[in-house]
C-alpha cells in the first residue's frame, strides 16, 4: 500500500517539529515559522530573506508589494516542508483550512491568523528562466544561494498575496511574482557577482 506523502508526515512526526519567530518591520506581519527538526538551515535563510533582504532590497523592487502589508493579518504562520505530494512550492491556506496549530494559535491570541506552507527543497530545486542563469555561469556556486533566497521571498510573498487578495487572479499574481524575482536577481547578481542578470 502507498499513500502518497503519508511516509514524509509520519517521518516528520516522529522527529518533532521545531518553531521559530520571525519578526520584520513594524508593518510586516510576524512569522511564526514550523518546521521539521534538521531544517534549521532553510528556516535561517527564510529568516534572513524575511528580515534582512527584503527590507534592504531597491525601493523599485519592494514597490510590488506595497499595498500588500495593510492587507495582511498581524501574524502568518509558515509550515515549512522538505516537498510538498502535489509537487507545488507552496500553498496559502484559505480561512478554514488552516492547521490545527494556526486555528489553536488564533484561538488563544483572539486575532486572526492566516498560514502559509512552502516546499523549500522544491523551492531550491526552481528554475524560474533558465536562459537567465547563462548570465553568471561561471560562478554557480555564488549563484545558488542568491537564486535560494530569492526564490524563498518570491513565493512567500505569492502565497501572501492570495491571503491578502483572493480576489486577484493567478495570472495576476504570477506576473508580480516574475517581476519580484527577476527585479531582485538583478540588483543581487549585479551586487555581489558584479555581472548583469539575464544578459549574457
Ligand atoms: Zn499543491
Ligand atoms: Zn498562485
Amino acid at each position: 500500500m502507498h499513500v502518497p506523502g503519508l511516509l514524509a508526515r509520519l517521518k516528520e512526526r516522529i522527529r518533532g517539529r521545531e518553531q521559530r519567530l520571525v519578526r520584520a518591520g513594524a508593518e510586516m506581519p510576524l512569522l511564526l515559522v514550523s518546521f521539521p527538526r534538521g531544517a534549521g538551515a532553510a528556516a535561517s535563510e527564510l529568516e534572513r530573506a524575511y528580515v534582512h533582504a527584503l527590507p534592504a532590497s531597491k525601493p523599485e523592487t519592494r514597490e510590488l508589494y506595497r499595498d500588500l502589508w495593510g492587507a495582511l493579518p498581524a501574524i502568518i504562520v509558515v509550515q515549512l516542508r522538505d516537498r510538498n505530494p502535489c509537487g507545488c512550492l507552496g500553498h496559502h491556506h484559505p480561512p478554514g483550512a488552516e492547521s490545527r496549530v494556526a486555528r489553536r494559535l488564533a484561538s488563544e491570541l483572539g486575532h486572526p491568523v492566516a498560514e502559509i506552507d512552502l516546499a523549500y527543497e522544491s523551492i531550491r530545486a526552481w528554475r524560474p528562466e533558465p536562459l537567465a542563469s547563462l548570465a553568471a555561469g561561471e560562478a554557480p556556486d555564488r549563484l545558488e544561494p542568491l537564486r535560494f533566497r530569492a526564490a524563498l521571498l518570491a513565493v512567500l510573498l505569492h502565497e501572501m498575496e492570495h491571503l491578502a487578495f483572493p480576489e486577484r487572479s493567478e495570472q495576476e499574481i504570477l506576473g508580480r511574482s516574475r517581476d519580484f524575482y527577476r527585479r531582485l536577481m538583478s540588483e543581487w547578481v549585479g551586487d555581489e557577482l558584479g555581472k548583469d542578470y539575464g544578459i549574457a
